[in-house]
């Protein structure tokens, strides 16, 4: 045995000196070991942790084969659980003689246990109150064990060993600190950028959504309430958010401390995360109840999406504060996404989008009706059903920017189907109550002009007990230039319904085609009325439109008529029926009812 040089104290300087130099703990239990080995030859030493839920982890052990310390770890400790888990189970040392033939080690690890080891001596390693923090061990050759000198070496290990555990569970904690918020328990900032910056790293991750979410003023609620309840106010929203419905496999949830959370949506686009960002919104709105009055926050939501609107972690964090920033602006409570690349048309079209697929399936649309009326003795002709929708944080949308929505986003022919069965309704309604309505135009976008109409027609008529002639149908020309839809256009005017062809003069005229095609109304488009006063050329247009209408056998009808001398010069023309603000705006059909009786005309 080779006389050795290295005394207790000269290794105990040399393990203090690493633990103060911030050696990982597995470092300090391997030299320690080493070390220990060497003031004594003829055992191998080890240096064992219990963690939180009481299993074994092997941290130092150089001289004892890895696929033996591998076989330990994660075992749980216990009354009779090999030398280092019974010693750290009963807070005392615990020899072994015969660890190959004794029943209390597992199975699985006696086997691995070379032959060269005779017995093990295991001493817990305490903190200061008494708690076992791990194991220290010595593993004799056949026929040794513990000698005066080995009580010298563990009484000299063990204190040390506890600075190394507890050194080590001091980092843990505050990595734990640097990586989670203390308050609320979720990841961080720190850890939502590396987050962040793995998902972009992942070639498989092709979109991003980061919702930055910020209540609302919650300084004056911190005020108001108190900083106990204004941090129990935090901790609920964080359960509210952690518990949002879809917080699915590959979105998570970050505390950006304060008052601010940021949702990941892996995979989400800005529909996605618009959707998401309602959801969230709505979450946050319903009452907290904190105190005893229950407290309403909001909160406003900025998005940023990879890869449009940032390369990396930091302008991403960056474009989603500077969103959730204007959405504070305009007073709380939306959602702003990021502004420099998506433009802002497209922004517009994917929000309102959202919303008008929520208004179809919520039914906030509503149907507004203008009287067409014939201006030789101003009785009622017809009413044009118009489609209306009042948003409820928007205000009415004008259709001529959701109808081209609708279509865009293939909602449209949803929509019409809609407008055809509460306009049905409607005047079914009316005859109930002895109003004379004598029929209803219906618009149709080209969209939706498809086979499945005619069958549709039919059973709504058939359902509210109309007659065919009570219902027109008014299409684009686009429409009947098209031999599918031309197709369709017979089959609906087969069952007797009108076709009006809308805008009349404004598309690829279908002149040519008239004759061929089942129609039976042209509607003057506005444009022409608009110029008749001032312009021979108007006038003259739109006499050429009633004299196709004469010869063809089909009801011309002016729209967008304002004034008494458009309404003149249209009767001049032979042009009687006509319809516009100077007779009646689009009204409710409550308005309606009272234009009626008050016109007594009908
Ligand atoms: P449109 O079919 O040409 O409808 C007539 C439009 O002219 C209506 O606009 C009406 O309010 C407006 N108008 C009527 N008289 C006058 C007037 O004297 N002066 C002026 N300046 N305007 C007048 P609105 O209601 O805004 O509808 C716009 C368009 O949206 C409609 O044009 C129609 O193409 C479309 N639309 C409305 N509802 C529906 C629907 O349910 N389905 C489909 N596919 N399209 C619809
Ligand atoms: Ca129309
Ligand atoms: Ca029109």
């Amino acid at each position: 045995m080779k006389p050795t040089s290295t005394t207790i104290a000269e290794m105990r300087v040399e393990v203090l000196d690493a633990i103060a130099s911030g050696m990982p703990l597995r470092g300090v239990a391997d030299l320690l070991c080493h070390r220990v080995e060497q003031i004594a030859p003829g055992f191998a030493a080890t240096v064992v942790r219990v963690d939180a839920d009481r299993r074994l982890r092997p941290m130092g052990g150089p001289s004892m084969p890895k696929a033996y310390c591998d076989a330990f770890d994660g075992v749980e400790i216990g009354y009779e659980v090999g030398a280092c888990g019974s010693a750290a189970f009963r807070g005392e040392p615990v020899l072994s003689q015969d660890p190959h033939n004794d029943p209390t080690w597992p199975e699985s690890i006696r086997a691995l246990l070379p032959t060269s080891v005779g017995s093990c001596w295991s001493s817990p390693i305490k903190d200061g109150d008494g708690h076992v923090l791990g194991t220290f061990a010595f593993y004799y050759l056949p026929g040794a064990g513990p000698e005066a000198i080995h009580l010298e070496i563990a009484e000299a290990c063990l204190p040390l060993c506890r600075i190394a555990i507890e050194r080590q569970q001091d980092a843990e904690r505050i990595a734990l600190l640097t990586h989670y918020d203390a308050l609320t328990g979720l990841p961080n900032r720190a850890s939502l950028r590396s987050h962040l910056t793995e998902l972009i790293d992942d070639p498989a991750v092709h979109g991003i959504a980061l919702l930055h979410i910020d209540i609302d003023r919650f300084s004056d609620i911190n005020e108001s309430l108190g900083f106990a309840d204004g941090d129990r106010l935090l901790v609920s929203v964080a359960e509210r958010l952690r518990g949002h419905g879809s917080l699915a496999p590959g979105h998570e949830l970050f505390s950006l401390g304060g008052d601010g959370y940021a949702l990941v949506l892996v995979g989400a686009d800005a529909e996605g995360a618009t959707g998401h960002a309602e959801q969230v919104l709505s979450h946050i709105s319903t009452p907290l109840p904190l105190s005893d009055l229950p407290v309403v926050v909001s909160a406003s939501v900025g998005i940023s999406l990879y890869p449009n609107d940032g390369q990396d972690s930091a302008e991403l964090m960056r474009q989603a504060d500077a969103a959730v920033g204007r959405a504070k602006a305009s007073g709380g409570g939306g959602y702003r996404f990021s502004e420099p690349l998506i433009d802002r048309a497209a922004q517009d079209r994917i929000v309102l989008g959202v919303a008008l697929r929520a208004a179809l399936r919520g039914r906030h649309l509503r149907l507004a009706y203008q009287p067409q009326v014939d201006m030789t003795d101003m009785r009622l002709h017809a009413v044009e059903a118009l489609s209306r929708w009042d948003d409820a944080t928007r205000g009415p949308i004008p259709p001529d920017r959701f109808i081209p929505l609708a279509e865009q986003i293939g909602q449209v022919a949803e929509l019409d189907a809609w407008a055809l069965r509460e306009a049905c309704r409607q005047l079914a309604e009316w005859d109930s109550e002895g109003l004379r309505v004598p029929s209803v135009s219906v618009n149709f976008s080209p969209l939706s002009f498809r086979a499945g109409l005619p069958g549709l027609i039919a059973a709504l008529l058939d359902e509210n007990g109309l007659t065919p002639d009570r219902l027109t149908i008014e299409v684009t020309e686009s429409v009947v230039m098209d031999d599918t839809s031309v197709a369709t256009a017979w089959q609906i005017r087969d069952l007797g319904v009108g076709l009006s062809v809308d805008d009349f003069g404004t598309g690829f005229s279908a002149i040519a085609r008239l004759p061929f095609l089942p129609i039976t109304e042209l509607k003057i488009d506005r444009s022409f009325l608009e110029g008749i006063d001032e312009n021979p050329a108007y006038t003259a247009l739109t006499r050429a439109v009633v004299g196709i209408g004469e010869s063809l056998g089909l009801r011309v009808i002016a729209e967008g008529v304002e004034t008494v001398r458009q309404a003149e010069l249209l009767g001049e023309i032979g042009c009687p029926l006509g319809q516009g603000f100077l007779f009646a705006k689009p009204e409710d059909p409550e308005a309606l009812r009272a234009w009626l009786t008050s016109r007594n005309v009908a």
